[in-house]
């Protein structure tokens, strides 16, 4: 009997991560395409016709049958109608593709479509960190703030439209940073990525100190420098005051943490989880906050999840 296989494609805003995954979620082939995402639309599309045509052939020649495909991409995708229904500036001209139909019409395969931190969260559950754990939070702290409720049966809560899990936008300080939500004092705009980089440069760690990364900044901590540790603390307190939040909404076990941040270990984790022990209130301890294992391949591991259900009429 053939190999059986699914296509799983994460489009991100700088990188399109793409794969061909068995049914027990081994990554057979793996590759990784730049968005080009300025180029707009169409190119983007093309692009992903292109990696699944190319799959097509690699599968052919592997004696591999192909399934089905799972797309996973930056945005809110409305999972009911399969449909783009909100992409920032991040992917120009994103929003409103009718990708899961687009992608089904050029390949003849079933398609998922999902967006990409509920992939994340899939992923993980399914050859994770996430995989012994009875239902988890996911949190993904990058350019923005996102995350997935997977409950303890494997399920995925996507909300009405599949928007659910727009963490990033819960307030946590009233009249703070705008954000390009329309709203004022989000969480991202405090815990991502972009934001503690920012912190940096108001406490006086510009780029000449930093050269704009993270990892540099997080290097001066190490050493000891005083700014840098005090950015990073002020940084954890943030990132824990929003996971306070869900805490109290969701009383998770755990919280599988995803971005590249999560590189920092416990330097960074230690003092998220000080800062969540002090804020929540006893009877939600203990709560686990530990990091994501797939790492960049998390988000085609769930679209491929997504597409292994679709591929069995689930
Ligand atoms: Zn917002």
């Amino acid at each position: 009997m053939k190999r059986q296989v699914v296509f799983g494609i994460d489009i991100g805003g700088t990188n399109i991560k793409s794969g061909i995954v068995d049914n027990e979620g081994t990554i057979l082939h793996a590759d990784n395409t730049p968005t080009d995402a300025q180029a707009g639309r169409d190119s983007l599309i093309g692009k992903l016709y292109a990696i699944a045509g190319r799959y097509k052939e690699l599968a052919a020649a592997e004696g591999w049958e192909p399934r089905g495909m799972g797309v996973a991409t930056a945005g809110y995708v409305n999972a009911r109608e399969g449909r783009i229904g909100y992409a920032t500036s991040n992917l120009p001209g994103w929003t409103g593709v009718p990708l899961r139909d687009n992608m089904s019409r050029e390949t003849g395969l079933p398609v998922a479509l999902v967006n990409d931190a509920h992939a994340f969260a899939i992923g993980e559950a399914w050859i994770g960190t996430g995989k012994p754990l009875e239902g988890f939070l996911c949190v993904t702290l990058g350019t923005g703030v996102g995350g997935s409720w997977v409950t303890k049966h494997g399920g995925t809560y996507f909300g009405r439209d599949g928007y659910a899990g727009g963490y990033g936008h819960i307030v946590i300080r009233h009249g703070g940073q705008p954000c390009n939500c329309g709203l004022s004092g989000c969480w991202e705009q405090y815990a991502s990525v972009r934001a503690l980089m920012r912190q940096a440069a108001e406490a006086g760690l510009d780029e000449s100190a930093t050269g704009g990364s993270a990892k540099k900044l997080f290097e001066l901590a190490r050493e000891g420098h005083e700014t840098a540790l005090g950015v990073i603390d002020r940084y954890a307190e943030y990132v824990a005051l929003g996971m306070t939040n869900l805490i109290h909404i969701l009383n998770p076990e755990s919280i599988v943490v995803g971005g590249a941040i999560t590189a920092q270990g416990d330097f960074l984790f230690d003092r998220i989880r000080g800062k969540v022990k002090e804020q929540i209130m006893p009877a939600y301890d203990p709560v686990r906050i530990v990091a994501a294992a797939l790492g960049e391949q998390a988000g085609l591991a769930g679209a491929a999840k997504l597409a292994w259900q679709a591929a069995d009429g689930r």
